[in-house]
């Protein structure tokens, strides 16, 4: 492998002139943006943008093809049988707050009116966002909210789960990569036992659409969220993948002109399928954007690119692991298959303040994550306040890492000098 990406002259950013030497090691907050997709973007919104949504005999067809194809193309990529299934929004957040809305409160409503108990499982390794649509119903219904406990691994702890999960269970919702820990759950062993006990699932796929080789018929989820910006895509937009046959069944969580067939004041008739949960003009330059960052992988190779990522993590964990001062959140003896999956990893240095080593690596131009990451029950769970995070993407390279590390051991000589005087 060579020192840089053969993909970095792809991101504008880089280019010398708009800035000194980045490196930028925090995809895991947001992917940098390929021209091709800003381009795409410029050329829709510029040439080719016209209202979708316009009255029913005078439909802008090419609108609403570009829509129907877009959903083909994200189906595709995350292995879904149908482009039904696949419901865009802004992002993965949307996606879960829609299922809490339109899927989970109303089977808790029914509950309650029968007298019969409710429960939520998370596991203890969510984003916030994976959580407050949750925490909104337990203060509202007073139901339960369970949290499955964590593997010294740091991956959900499946026995533990399984006790947890139980008839009065209306949603197991967890992620399939943490955005803190950085390795995959076994998404797949996870929701066949949910699956076995009855119970629907939910999967925060934000960290994991892109490297997990993602295929929902496969994991048979019934619902799989993601963000474009963490696939090279625009922020604002997302996708939520609803299994069918509860596609059919579920509320939308906003009503508007762009679900309805026919309205009237007395009774309104919807659409069926997925523009059910569209209510509003979609976000047509963003769906291009997700479109364009989907074929510009694709294009690349994602076999290629997921190979390029595993070798780059396993030099990250390796190079890192040599730093005597480095203390990972979850072990620091880690799988090869791990190392090679986990593009992500937070971390702390043995006796330096987070924020000191953060404000250090940014003044020499190293763009990282410093703090809970939105997973504050989990730092608190394993008893830190802040981490470092690093992550990796399609534009990095060996010489990002060395530069880190180069950094690093910096920032911690300084600081023994600091003490020592
Ligand atoms: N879940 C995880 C695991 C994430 O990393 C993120 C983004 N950091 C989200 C959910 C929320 O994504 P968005 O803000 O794009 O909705």
């Amino acid at each position: 492998m060579s020192n840089l990406s053969p993909w970095k002259k792809d991101f504008s950013i880089f280019v010398p002139q708009a800035q000194p030497y980045l490196c930028y090691l925090d995809t895991a907050a947001t992917c940098l943006t390929p021209k091709h997709v800003a381009e795409a973007m410029f050329h829709y919104q510029c040439y080719s943008h016209a209202n979708s949504h316009q009255e029913k005999d005078q439909i802008n067809s090419s609108e609403i093809d570009k829509l129907e194809q877009a959903r083909e193309k994200v189906a595709c990529f995350i292995g879904a049988q149908q482009r039904q299934s696949i419901v865009f929004n802004t992002g993965a957040t949307d996606g879960v707050n829609q299922v809490a809305y339109g899927y989970v409160e109303p089977i808790i409503v029914a509950a309650l009116k029968k007298g019969q108990h409710c429960n939520i499982v998370i596991s203890a390794a969510e984003h916030h966002s994976n959580i407050l649509a949750w925490q909104r119903l337990v203060k509202a219904y007073q139901v339960e909210l369970r949290i499955a406990p964590l593997a010294i691994d740091g991956l959900i702890d499946i026995a533990r789960l399984a006790l947890l999960l139980d008839e009065n269970t209306c949603i197991l919702a967890f992620s399939h990569c943490s955005n803190v820990i950085g390795k995959m759950n076994p998404v797949e062993k996870i929701c066949q036992l949910a699956k076995s006990k009855g119970i629907a699932t939910l999967i925060d796929g934000a960290q994991a659409v892109l490297r997990s080789h993602c295929t929902v018929a496969t994991i048979d989820c019934d619902f799989y969220v993601f963000s474009a910006h963490k696939i090279y895509g625009p922020t604002g937009c997302g996708v939520l993948y609803v299994k069918p046959d509860i596609l059919r069944e579920m509320l939308p969580s906003q009503w508007g002109a762009g679900m309805a067939k026919n309205v009237n004041y007395k009774e309104s008739e919807f659409f069926s399928g997925p523009s059910r949960f569209e209510s509003s003009t979609p976000n047509m330059a963003s769906i291009v954007g997700l479109v364009e960052a989907i074929d510009y992988l694709n294009d690349l190779s994602l076999k290629e690119i997921n190979l390029y990522l595993d070798d780059l993590a396993m030099y990250m964990h390796k190079s890192l692991s040599e730093l005597a001062f480095y203390r990972p959140v979850v072990d620091k003896k880690i799988t090869l298959r791990q190392a090679k999956m986990s593009t992500l990893v937070s971390f702390q240095c043995q006796n330096i303040h987070c924020q000191d080593v953060a404000s250090l690596l940014r003044s020499e131009n190293i763009a990282l994550s410093c703090g809970n990451h939105a997973a504050q029950p989990l730092h608190s769970a394993l008893a830190i306040e802040e981490t470092l995070r690093v992550s990796l993407g399609i534009y990095n390279g060996y010489a990002d890492i060395d530069k880190l590390i180069a950094s690093l051991s910096h920032c911690h000589q300084m600081m023994a000098l600091e003490d020592f005087v």
